[in-house]
């Protein structure tokens, strides 16, 4: 970590929320909403009185984006008197939180609350750091800690967060702590440290961390992974699995593809089954990852795994104080030593932040395993009570529903402007994880975030267009629909001067590529969960061509009878496919003002005119078609 503390803020909550950046931007500390902080410090009400309180890191919030906003206050006072209760239950808890803000508005502070309001310093910070799990989740973690250590931190044992972790805190607080305590170590679970201020907390945090790295280094060094290149995989195999998934799943399931050499050194170990079969470095990665991964990819082995999901439910169900809403059972890590690592998602960010989890535990599991003596997750009934806890229950009942393309994966060529982009941009809205292909460079930029691949590339190379598919399958796991958008409209030009080369380029972009494209992706699309569905965009000129658009009307003409020849053969693979034949839509790449006018005339109309030759006289914008096109490839 960097020692910058030039620029942090004076204030108490703003040097809080400066200090938990710091750490929250680290990935071998925090990972994905992991860890939280907090400052006790006064808060002024409105009637200017001062109250005594604790600002603690709101859910909803990352420690490494963490700001003001996002530290909400509470009484003190009142959490000190709920910490002498007997015992209370994560509802009630939650529920004493919320009524024990200052300011309604707020943000739900941390479920850790009542710990961070037990600890008797004003500044606290907590992570969940890769290399205090590696020295707790082992048989006997206490020695470890301790050699480590010494005596300058509290040892506290795995208890789940939440009241009884604060009561746990708080009862064996008096044994272990003392003038020189720099910290507390919460075994299979991370760090706190504190002190006067945030930076003090934050100093200490830094140390305690380095000096557990300077240990494992000296007594377990391990060297950089140095895996062997996984082979170039069939794309079917792939989406197979894919689709094997999505149906245990009850939905369609991003899954993309990770074979960096942490993930194929880890695959060629011997022991994989062994030690993937461990469990979760922290208990609040399970909701993420799972409690294991599945290994081995056939129809059997994802049976398999769902049974014994549903048996593990089944075995600790009276657990939970509630009735339980269940999980589907399908994985969200798959190892398997052809196709490498895959993670498994609703969505395109779900299937990220495992993979983020999942690249994290590995290092961990292997240095423990090699080198500590074994490592050992906790028990399952302890990760079942985080995956099922109320809490966390509660989040999946809120949720409303998804949007409907949640889960599929599309692919839209001309994607970077026009009719094409418009289409990208209402799946990606519908919450599909998009593909866009486009020769012009901007496509990276038409999306953001995990749901959106923008690949350059020309329709008409095939191997181009051969990489873009493949991207698509080992970023996202197959293909569900596809978007054709790319065509261009060629020199308006009477037959006596229209050129062959003229001809030819129309026919490729519009036809040719399309049959290339088809080629690739008939095969990914019959293994759909969802049915195959693919969108064309032709043209009015298919039923109604116009003078100086030979080469353009003919194209729009022969892709018509190409996407019939699809329907037929693709048919009794389930995949249906539809043409749109958009009429005089003048904001896409086609059309300029120039081109306007030039046709315009040819039908003696103004420009105008012609822009709204429809019954309605609207003007019909990509928008428009987009939506049209888009709802073909729904339900
Ligand atoms: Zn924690």
């Amino acid at each position: 970590m960097v020692h910058h503390q030039a620029d942090a803020p004076d204030d108490p909550v703003g040097s809080c929320a400066y200090f938990s950046r710091l750490i929250g931007s680290d990935p071998d500390l925090v990972l994905h909403g992991g860890g939280n902080s907090s400052v006790k410090a006064p808060w002024s009400d409105i009637t200017g009185r001062i109250r005594e309180a604790i600002f603690v890191k709101g859910s909803g919030w990352d420690m490494g984006s963490l700001e003001v906003d996002g530290l909400t206050a509470l009484s003190l006072s009142r959490l000190r008197e709920l910490l002498e209760l007997d015992e209370l239950s994560d509802v009630d808890m939650m529920r004493e939180l919320a009524a024990s803000k200052f300011d309604p508005g707020a943000p739900n502070p941390s479920v850790e609350t009542l710990l961070h309001a037990f600890l008797p310093y004003p500044a606290v910070q907590h992570s969940h750091a890769d290399v205090i799990v590696t020295l707790t989740n082992l048989a006997s973690p206490d020695a470890l800690v301790r050699e480590v250590y010494g005596d300058d931190v509290v040892v506290i044992p795995y208890v789940m967060p939440g009241f009884d972790l604060a009561r746990e805190v708080r009862s064996t607080w008096s044994e272990q702590a003392h003038e020189g305590t720099l910290g507390m170590v919460l075994c299979n679970h991370g760090l706190f440290t504190f002190g006067e201020d945030s930076e003090t907390a934050y100093r200490r945090h830094s140390d305690l961390i380095e000096r557990a790295v300077a240990w494992l280094d000296r007594e377990a060094p391990v060297a950089p992974p140095v895996g062997s290149e996984l082979p170039e995989v069939l794309l079917t195999d792939l989406a197979r699995l894919r689709c094997h998934l999505s149906r245990v799943a009850g939905e369609p399931m991003v899954v993309s593809r990770h074979t960096d050499p942490t993930v194929s050194a880890f695959l060629a170990r011997p022991d994989l089954a062994s030690l993937a079969g461990q469990g979760p470095l922290t208990p609040d990665h399970v909701i993420r990852t799972k409690r294991i991964p599945m290994i081995g990819s056939t129809v059997e082995v994802v049976e398999a795994y769902a049974e014994a999901y549903r048996q593990y439910v089944e075995q600790h169900r009276e657990r939970a104080s509630t009735e339980l809403t269940e999980i589907d059972p399908a994985p969200r890590v798959v190892l398997d030593p052809e196709l490498g690592m895959l993670t498994v998602g609703r969505t395109a960010t779900d299937a990220r932040v495992a993979s983020d989890i999942y690249h994290h535990t590995i290092p961990v599991l292997c240095r423990a395993e090699d080198h500590l003596g074994g490592y050992q997750a906790l028990p399952d009934h302890e990760l079942f009570d985080v995956e099922y806890w109320d809490l966390e229950q509660a989040k999946l009942r809120r949720g409303g529903p998804a949007p409907d393309l949640t889960g599929s994966v599309a692919v839209v060529t001309g994607a970077a402007s026009g009719i094409g982009r418009a289409c990208a941009e209402e799946l990606l809205q519908r919450g599909a994880a998009v593909v866009g292909v486009d020769r012009a460079a901007e496509v990276v930029t038409v999306g953001e975030g995990d749901a959106w691949l923008g690949v350059e590339a020309d329709v008409t190379d095939s191997e181009a267009v051969g990489r873009a598919v493949r991207s698509a399958v080992e970023h996202f796991g197959g293909i569900d629909i596809v978007v054709v958008a790319a065509g261009i409209f060629g020199p308006s030009t009477s037959l006596d001067t229209l050129t062959s080369e003229e001809w030819r380029r129309v026919m490729a972009v519009n036809v040719d590529s399309v049959q290339i494209l088809f080629g690739l992706v008939g095969p990914l699309l019959a293994l759909s969960p969802i049915g195959g569905r693919v969108a064309v965009v032709g043209s009015k000129n298919v039923p109604a061509p116009g003078q100086g658009a030979a080469a353009y009307s003919a194209s729009k003409a022969a892709l018509q009878q190409l996407c019939r020849v699809a329907a037929l053969e693709w048919a009794a693979d389930g995949v249906r496919i539809n043409v749109v034949h958009p009429d005089a839509v003048f904001d896409t790449g086609l059309w300029n003002d120039e081109l306007i006018a030039e046709r315009a005339a040819q039908y003696g109309l103004t420009p105008d005119e012609y822009r709204r030759r429809n019954l309605l006289s609207a003007e019909i914008t990509s928008r428009l078609v987009a939506r049209s096109t888009v709802a073909l490839c729904t339900d």
